[in-house]
């Protein structure tokens, strides 16, 4: 990893939770293969003093997108399950911003995200708002799911004036269709966001 962070970055970490990766509920193939991609890029973004933030789908247990509500998905991600925890291995060196936690409410998006407070109550900050507080105008983006929250995300920053990279190596799809991942990165590419690679070897 010899390119350098740019300045007034910040690392946003989406979705890296227990149930997007095998095993849980909503298992995406290689999930888990983003958190030894993701925690280089943390260690460097803590030692260079930038933000980091965590966000997680906090869905209450009657969520609209479960199918048994009528959404298109199986139930995941229920408030302080294990599901919901991301995932052990991860470095966690920022706060967490919590989205989707209003039974009828969807946000894929990481700027659906409050910050948590440090009672563990979500707060009115959103993760907008937060990120300009600290004079960010550059996102890094990885994590989870390429087609979903990763890309929702992504195309937010850049809607919120952000200049966004996407770390393409720290990232995974569900592709309900074949292609979807694929279709994703393009249209992040289309919208004006850079793609990166992630050396293994930092
Ligand atoms: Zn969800």
């Amino acid at each position: 990893m010899t390119e350098s962070i740019k300045a007034n970055s910040a690392l946003l970490v989406v979705d890296v939770q227990n149930d997007f990766c095998p095993g849980g509920a909503l298992a995406v193939e290689e999930g888990d293969q983003v958190v030894p991609r993701l925690n280089p890029w943390v260690e460097r973004f803590a030692k260079a003093g930038r933000p980091i933030a965590y966000t997680r789908d906090w869905h209450p247990r009657e969520h609209c997108s479960f199918r048994e509500q009528g959404g298109p998905w199986p139930v995941h991600c229920v408030q302080k399950t294990s599901g919901a925890d991301l995932h052990p291995d991860l470095k966690v060196k920022g706060p967490l911003f919590d989205k989707a936690f209003k039974a009828d409410e969807e946000a894929y998006s990481g700027f659906g995200g409050f910050l948590v407070d440090a009672n563990g109550r979500i707060s009115n900050l959103s993760l907008a708002d937060w990120l300009r507080g600290h004079g960010v105008k550059h996102v890094y983006i990885g994590g989870l799911t390429t087609d979903y929250c990763v890309r929702t995300t992504t195309l937010d920053a850049l809607k919120e004036g952000f200049e966004a990279t996407v770390l393409g190596d720290a990232i995974r799809a569900v592709n309900v269709h074949p292609d979807d991942g694929r279709r994703a990165v393009e249209e992040m590419k289309r919208a004006g966001a850079e793609f990166m690679g992630v050396s293994l070897s930092v």
